[in-house]
């Protein structure tokens, strides 16, 4: 794949590290090798996370466009807005982040804490609005970009989950890159890729990082948008254009689009009860934390999927860990009792 040709500002440590998983393949009936792929530890820019992979490649054209203000939006407890903050913090930049009312919540702390709290602390005007769950382009983020302008900035838009951006999906077919460079030093090959999905270019780079060696249909995407179709056709989208920029050399068929409707419910941002017991099996087998939103329903989704034999005894699975911990923190009273 041509990922060389684009240029890649760094903002993560390197490769992130494959971690074999014992205590919980074991709790799962130990049929089945899991590794996590610990994204979440990618980078000292505020805790890190899948998004500082997709900015990657992102900051360049950013750096060339002259821009003095990186403009982005999310949910209140949005992962990306804390790490368009951060990166605007390292380049030196101003940073405007609108924050929709993407989930409903009871925590009395849930707009002040966690991804909020941080993202406040890099000196981002953090901008709360009414608007509800969406991950297309929003007219408050529209009028965001006009205020900076009207200020005399010089805005640089970054769209919801840096997904739709054209350089969006080049992040994870890098990822892609790096996992057949350990799985060689490791001598191993896995046989699934677990992925949360949401805004898409994610599991949309991987799927094009892992069509290079016929495994795109192994990456398991598991939606935790609740809003399945919108998901699927941004990645789709987003295939293609990344397909087409690291030049494939064949278009990638649908049936390699591998999503994974089951596990989102009830809604975007609210765990159900095996989300939570997902959270709680992993932090008590292995210390590792996923969080309601993203990671604890990819979690719970690989758990299903163990369990009910999907994912055969004798296969080796591979967790992407994309991040997102700091979320649990406006989840206090969920777990006030552990
Ligand atoms: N996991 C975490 C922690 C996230 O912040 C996100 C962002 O939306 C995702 C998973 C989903 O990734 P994507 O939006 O690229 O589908």
């Amino acid at each position: 794949l041509k990922l060389d040709k684009f240029e890649r500002y760094p903002l993560t440590f390197g490769p992130t590290p494959i971690e074999k998983l014992d205590r919980l393949s074991a709790e799962l009936g130990g049929g089945v090798e899991i590794y996590a792929k610990r994204d979440d530890c990618n980078s000292g820019l505020a805790f890190g996370g899948n998004k500082l992979r997709k900015l990657e490649y992102i900051v360049p054209d950013v750096l060339a466009s002259g821009a003095d203000t990186l403009v982005s939006i999310g949910g209140v407890q949005s992962n990306h807005t804390r790490m368009v903050a951060a990166t605007a913090a390292k380049l030196g930049l101003k940073c405007v982040v609108v924050q929709e009312s993407w989930v409903p919540h009871e925590d009395a702390v849930y707009d002040r804490v966690g991804n909020i709290l941080l993202t406040r602390l890099m000196g981002a005007d953090s901008r709360i609005v009414d608007d509800g769950f969406d991950i297309g382009i929003r007219k408050s983020w529209e009028d965001a970009l006009q205020s900076v302008k009207d200020a005399g900035g010089k805005p640089y838009g970054i769209p919801a989950g840096a997904s739709v951006h054209p350089y969006g999906g080049l992040g994870y077919v890098r990822f892609a890159e790096e996992v057949r460079a350990q799985e060689a030093e490791m001598g191993i090959r896995f046989d699934y890729i677990i992925v949360c999905v949401v805004t898409g270019s994610t599991q949309a780079g991987m799927i094009v990082g892992f069509a290079a060696d016929g495994r795109a249909d192994r990456v398991i995407g598991i939606d935790a948008s609740g809003t399945p179709e919108q998901t699927r056709a941004q990645v789709r989208e987003i295939v293609d254009r990344t397909a087409d920029l690291v030049e494939l050399g064949r278009p990638v068929r649908e049936d390699e689009i591998v999503i994974v409707e089951d596990y989102a419910y009830p809604a975007y941002g609210v765990p159900s009860a095996e989300t939570n017991e997902a959270i709680r099996m992993a932090a008590r087998t292995e210390a590792m934390i996923t969080d309601p939103v993203y990671e604890g329903k990819s979690m719970q989704g690989m758990i299903d999927l163990i369990r009910k034999g999907k994912i055969p005894a004798g296969s080796k699975v591979l967790y992407a860990h994309l991040g997102g911990a700091p979320a649990i923190n406006g989840y206090s009273y969920t777990y006030r009792n552990g």
